[in-house]
């Protein structure tokens, strides 16, 4: 059997050891985004390259105002970059409307906030029927939310549950129309410890259970542990992409 080519000298560097056969579902490329405030351009995103894979958790690791939200908000077909270019398997986002950019969030993306964003006056089941009424390939919402560890809870309104509940409500109305990625914006950030690592521990079971492709953003750097690749961004930059030998369980996690 002949050896397979090996890569010949001053060939394009792959990226940092992405999880093996994995494809990239998203490839962003030279991308920026400026603010414009009047006089005055604030660069948000600068020189960002990255692939995140098909199925893989990732963490974006970085201060207050490093740009990660601004990453997340495009990744999520909220925003779209100054220059560079992003692409999602074969839907090109660089210059999409709204109603592509709409059209691509409803099928492929599930969002989870800081603030988990229920209505108050609909239970738990109802909050997640909102969106598997709209969606193509809704799961049943009594199973989103027993895959969130809430089944005992279907029927309780947010006011009855605890926040690290509710955010777990949320979670459940984001995977309720099987997205193919979870994009998570400080999902622990109003949590408490104990109740942040459960909601961590319910992503990586979505993450295992269903292939779903997770990327959490956080400025909480103990929460690295538990990624396949911890994506580092400071000043609008990304400084630097590890990949974890092993990914500890949020279990594990002290903070
Ligand atoms: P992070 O989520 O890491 O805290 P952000 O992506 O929210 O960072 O912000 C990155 C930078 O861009 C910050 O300097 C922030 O002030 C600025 N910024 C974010 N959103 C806007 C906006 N809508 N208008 C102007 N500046 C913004
Ligand atoms: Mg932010």
């Amino acid at each position: 059997m002949p050896a397979p080519p090996s890569p010949a000298a001053g060939d394009a560097t792959p990226p940092p050891s992405p999880p093996a056969e994995r494809q990239p579902v998203f490839v962003l490329r030279d991308l920026a985004r400026t603010y414009t405030m009047g006089e005055v351009e604030v660069v948000a995103l600068k020189d960002v390259d990255l692939d995140l894979y098909q199925g893989e958790f990732v963490v974006i690791l970085g201060a207050s105002g490093s740009g990660k939200s601004t990453l997340l908000n495009i990744l999520g077909g909220m925003d779209t970059p100054s220059a560079g270019t992003i692409r999602y398997l074969d839907h090109e986002l660089t210059n999409a409307g709204d109603t592509a950019l709409t059209s691509f969030r409803r099928e492929h993306v599930g969002f989870v906030f800081q603030f988990y964003n229920l209505i108050p006056s609909l239970t738990a089941r109802e909050n997640v029927q909102l969106v598997t009424e709209i969606s193509e390939h809704p799961m049943d919402p009594v199973e989103a939310l027993k895959l969130v560890g809430l089944g005992d809870r279907i029927d309780h309104f947010p006011a009855q549950l605890s926040g690290g509940e509710q955010q777990r409500v949320a979670i459940a109305r984001a995977i309720a129309k099987q997205p193919d990625i979870l994009l998570c914006d400080e999902p622990t950030g109003a949590l408490d410890f104990r109740t942040g690592k459960l909601v961590l521990e319910v992503l990586d079971h979505i993450n295992r259970v269903l292939g779903t492709t997770v990327a959490v953003i956080t400025h909480n750097a103990a929460i690295a542990g538990m990624a396949d690749r911890v994506i580092y961004i400071s000043s609008g930059h990304i400084t630097r992409v590890e990949s974890n030998a092993h990914r500890i369980s949020p279990a594990e996690i002290e903070w």
